[in-house]
C-alpha cells in the first residue's frame, strides 16, 4: 500500500504503460482518475480496477485540447479534492526520417506528447502549489538520449519532454514538488504492435532487431515501467528530483558487441 490515500491521475491509462500503472496504482491504494481520449479504453481501465477491489474513475479529454483539460483537471478536483500524483504517459508515435515527414504529421507528434504534457500540468500545478505538495511524472523515451533510425518527430518530442521535465523540477522545486521523467526501451504494448506492423514486413525479424540493441534477452513489459511509476510517485523517491528514470533492458547504456 506505498499510494495508500493518495490521488493519482495518469493520461493515456486506457491502453499499454497507462493502463498497467493505473492497475498497480490502484493495488497500491491509490484513487486512480484514468484519463484516455479513446472512452472504451479508458473505461475497460476503471472497470477492471474497481473489479478489483480498487477506486477508479474515467475522466474524458484529449490531452492536446486546452478546454477538454482545463475541464479535466476541474473534474478531479471536484470529484477527489486534490491530485497528489500526476503521470503524464499518453504519447503516440511517429515514423520516417526527417524529409519524410508531412508538417501535420510532425505537428501532430509533438502536440501530443509535449503539449499534452504542458496542459494537464499548467492546469494541476496551481492546485500542486497552493498544496505545497505533488509529483509529476512525465513520460519520455530512450529515443531521447540516442539516435534510432527513422523516429525524427519522435525523438524531438520524446527529448523536449526530457528539458521540459528538468525546467519544471527547478521552477517547482520550492513548492515541494518532484517532477521526473521515465525513459523506457522497448516495451511491448499496443503502441510497439502498430509500429512492428507497419514498419516491417516480417514479424520475427522485427523483435530479433528490437532485441539486438539491447542487453536484455527480453522486451520489455507495461508492468516493468509501471513499477518505475510506482516508485517515483511514492514518498521513498523523496530525494529524486529532474531524473530520467531509465527502463530500457541495457538500451542507453549498454553495447552487446
Ligand atoms: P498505447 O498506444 O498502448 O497507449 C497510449 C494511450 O494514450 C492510448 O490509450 C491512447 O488512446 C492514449 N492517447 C493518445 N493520444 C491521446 C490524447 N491526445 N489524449 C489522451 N489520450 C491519448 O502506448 P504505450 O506503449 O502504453 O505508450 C504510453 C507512453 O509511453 C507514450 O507516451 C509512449 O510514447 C511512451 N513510450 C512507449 C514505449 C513502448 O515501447 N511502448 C517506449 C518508450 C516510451
Amino acid at each position: 500500500m506505498r499510494l495508500k490515500g493518495k490521488v493519482a491521475l495518469i493520461t493515456g491509462a486506457g491502453s499499454g504503460i497507462g493502463r498497467a500503472t493505473a492497475t498497480l496504482f490502484a493495488r497500491e491504494g491509490a484513487h486512480v482518475l484514468v484519463n484516455d481520449v479513446d472512452a472504451i479504453g479508458g473505461e475497460e481501465t476503471v472497470a477492471s480496477i474497481i473489479k478489483q477491489g480498487g477506486e477508479a474513475a474515467y475522466l474524458q479529454a484529449d490531452v492536446t485540447d486546452p478546454d477538454a483539460v482545463a475541464s479535466m483537471a476541474a473534474e478531479a478536483i471536484r470529484r477527489a479534492g486534490r491530485v497528489d500524483v500526476l503521470f503524464n504517459n499518453a504519447g503516440i508515435s511517429g515514423v520516417g526520417m526527417l524529409h519524410e515527414i508531412e508538417p501535420d504529421a510532425w505537428d501532430r507528434v509533438m502536440r501530443v506528447n509535449v503539449r499534452g504534457i504542458y496542459l494537464p500540468s499548467k492546469h494541476l500545478l496551481p492546485h500542486m502549489m497552493a498544496r505545497r505538495s505533488g509529483v509529476i511524472i512525465n513520460m519520455s523515451s530512450c529515443v531521447a538520449e540516442i539516435g534510432l533510425a527513422r523516429r525524427a518527430s519522435y525523438a524531438a518530442s520524446k527529448g523536449a519532454v526530457l528539458a521540459l521535465t528538468k525546467a519544471m523540477q527547478v521552477d517547482y522545486a520550492p513548492y515541494d514538488i518532484r517532477v521526473n521523467a521515465i525513459l523506457p526501451g522497448t516495451i511491448l504494448t499496443p503502441f510497439v504492435d502498430r509500429y512492428l506492423k507497419t514498419s516491417y514486413e516480417d514479424p520475427d525479424a522485427a523483435i530479433a532487431s528490437l532485441k539486438a540493441r539491447q542487453l536484455s534477452g527480453e522486451l520489455g513489459r507495461p508492468e516493468d515501467v509501471a513499477q518505475a511509476a510506482l516508485f517515483l510517485a511514492s514518498d521513498e523517491a523523496r530525494f529524486m528530483m529532474g531524473s530520467p528514470l531509465y527502463v530500457d533492458g541495457g538500451v542507453v547504456f549498454g553495447k552487446n558487441a
